[in-house]
C-alpha cells in the first residue's frame, strides 16, 4: 500500500517534468526498469513525448518490449517525424504489423514517410505543415493557424501554395500579425522561398540551416510541391549524431556504446577492435625480431624506435582528424584529394625535420655518437613523411572505395607508423652498422 502511494507520487513528479528530462531518466535506467516506467507513463498517456525525445534506437528497444497494442497507441500519439525514426529501427515484420493496427490515415502517412531514406530531407521532415491558398486574407490565415496549431509541427512559418500544391510563398507569424488583417497574403508573403529538395542529403540540409538561420524549412518534390517541413531541432539531432559517429569510428570505438552501456556489452563491442589492433601490432613487433643483431649492437635504438613510431602515430592522427572532418563538412571535393596529400607531404617533411633535429641531437648527446644522431634524425623524417601520407591516403581511399572514411582509420594508421617506424630506424641503423 505504502509502496503504491510512493509510486504514484513519483509518477506525478515525472509528469511535471519536461519530456526531454523524462527521456534522460528512461535512458539511464536498466532496461527492465525503463520498460516498467514507460508502461506507467503510458497508462497516464504520457509515454509518447519522452520516447520522441530519446535516441530512436534506444526508444525502439523499449517500445519492442511493450505489447503491440500499447506500442501502437504510443506511436499514434507521437509526432510523425519522430515516430518514423523509431519505426526505422524496428524489424520489417514488426513495422508491417504496427502499420496494420494503426488508423488508416496515420498508417498511410507513416508508410509514406518510411519510403524516404533516413539520411535525406524527406526522411527528416514532418508532413504536418501549414499550407495556405494564395487568395486568403491575413485575417483568415491567422484564424487557420489558430485552428491547426495543435496538429502542426510549428506555426512559426506558414507556406503558401497554388492549386497544384506548388510552393509559391512563405509568411512568418510575425509577418501575419503585423499585416493589415484584410490584406491578401499574396501581397505580404515572400516569394523567394528557400526550400529543401526531398532527396537532399542531411549534411547538406544542416549546411542550409546554418546558412539561412531559419527555424524551419519546407521540403518540396521535383515538381516543387510542398511535402512537409524540417524543423531546426531535428537538424541539431542529426549534426550531433553525425559528429559522435565520426568521432567514435575514428577511434575504432563501437558506435552502439554509450557511457551507461553495461560492461559485458561494452566488452563484446570493443574486443574485436582490440584483436584487430593486436594483429597489426604483431606485424610491427616482428620487425625488431628481424633486426636482432642490429639491436644487440646498439641497444639505444630500442628507445628511439618507440619515440619514432609513437611520434608518427600522433602526427598521422592529426592529419586524419583534419582530413576526415574536412570531408564530412564537404570541403574536399572528389578528385581534389591530391591537394590534401601534397599539403600533408610538405607538413610531414617539415615537422619531421624539426622534430628529428631535436631527437637526433638528444641521441648524439646521450651516446656521443653523431652517426646514431643521424640515423635517428633520418628515421624520424621518413616516418613523419609516412605518417602525413598515410593520414591523407587512408581516409581518402576509404571514401574512394565507397566506405566511410571515419571507419577505424586510426588502426590502419598505426599499422603503418609502427611497422615502418621500426623498419626505418633499424634499416638505417644496419646501413651504418659499423659506425654505431
Ligand atoms: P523573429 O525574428 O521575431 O523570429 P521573423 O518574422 O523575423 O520573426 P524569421 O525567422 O527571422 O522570422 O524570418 C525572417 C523572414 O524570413 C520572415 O519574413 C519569413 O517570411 C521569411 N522566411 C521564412 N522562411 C523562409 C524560407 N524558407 N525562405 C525564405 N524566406 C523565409
Ligand atoms: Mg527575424
Amino acid at each position: 500500500m505504502a509502496e503504491e502511494t510512493q509510486e504514484r507520487l513519483e509518477i506525478q513528479e515525472l509528469l511535471r517534468r519536461h519530456p526531454a528530462e523524462v527521456a534522460e531518466i528512461l535512458a539511464a535506467l536498466r532496461e527492465e526498469e525503463a520498460v516498467e516506467l514507460l508502461r506507467r507513463l503510458y497508462l497516464r498517456r504520457a509515454a509518447a513525448a519522452p520516447l520522441g525525445e530519446m535516441d530512436p534506437e534506444e526508444a525502439a528497444r523499449l517500445l519492442a518490449e511493450l505489447n503491440r497494442d500499447e506500442a501502437v497507441q504510443i506511436l499514434s500519439r507521437m509526432d510523425p517525424d519522430d515516430a518514423v525514426d523509431l519505426l526505422a529501427e524496428l524489424p520489417k515484420e514488426t513495422v508491417q504489423d504496427i502499420l496494420r493496427r494503426l488508423e488508416e490515415r496515420e498508417a498511410k502517412q507513416l508508410s509514406e514517410l518510411l519510403s524516404y531514406p533516413p539520411d535525406t530531407a524527406g526522411g527528416l521532415m514532418s508532413p504536418e505543415v501549414v499550407a495556405l491558398p494564395q487568395d486568403m486574407s491575413c485575417q483568415e490565415a491567422i484564424e487557420t493557424l489558430r485552428r491547426v496549431a495543435e496538429e502542426t509541427e510549428t506555426v512559426y512559418y506558414a507556406y503558401v501554395v497554388d492549386e497544384d500544391r506548388r510552393l509559391v510563398g512563405v509568411l512568418s507569424l510575425r509577418d501575419l500579425v503585423f499585416a493589415r488583417p484584410e490584406a491578401p497574403i499574396r501581397q505580404v508573403m515572400r516569394t523567394d522561398v528557400v526550400a529543401l529538395p526531398e532527396d537532399m542529403d542531411v549534411e547538406e540540409v544542416a549546411r542550409t540551416f546554418d546558412k539561412y538561420n531559419f527555424l524551419a524549412l519546407p521540403v518540396i518534390d521535383k515538381e516543387g510541391r510542398l511535402l512537409g517541413i524540417v524543423t531546426v531541432d531535428d537538424v541539431i539531432d542529426v549534426i550531433r549524431a553525425e559528429d559522435t559517429e565520426d568521432m567514435y569510428k575514428l577511434a575504432g570505438a563501437p558506435l552502439e556504446e554509450r557511457v551507461d552501456t553495461p560492461w559485458w556489452r561494452s566488452l563484446r563491442l570493443r574486443l574485436p577492435w582490440l584483436y584487430l589492433n593486436l594483429l597489426t601490432a604483431f606485424l610491427a613487433a616482428s620487425v625488431p625480431a628481424i633486426f636482432e643483431s642490429t639491436i644487440a649492437r646498439a641497444t639505444a635504438l630500442a628507445a628511439f624506435m618507440t619515440i619514432i613510431s609513437g611520434q608518427g602515430g600522433n602526427a598521422g592522427m592529426q592529419a586524419i582528424t583534419i582530413v576526415t572532418r574536412g570531408m564530412a563538412l564537404g570541403e574536399v571535393p572528389k578528385g581534389k584529394g591530391w591537394r590534401i596529400l601534397l599539403k600533408e607531404v610538405i607538413l610531414g617533411l617539415l615537422n619531421g625535420i624539426l622534430v628529428g633535429l631535436v631527437v637526433g641531437l638528444a641521441a648524439f648527446l646521450w651516446k656521443g655518437n653523431p652517426w646514431l644522431g643521424l640515423v635517428v634524425f633520418l628515421a624520424m623524417v621518413l616516418n613523419m613523411l609516412n605518417a602525413g601520407v598515410m593520414g591523407a591516403v587512408i581516409p581518402l581511399s576509404l571514401r574512394a572505395l565507397g566506405l566511410d572514411p571515419a571507419l577505424a582509420s586510426s588502426i590502419f594508421l598505426t599499422t603503418f607508423t609502427d611497422t615502418l617506424g621500426f623498419l626505418f630506424t633499424l634499416g638505417l641503423a644496419s646501413l651504418f652498422m659499423d659506425k654505431l
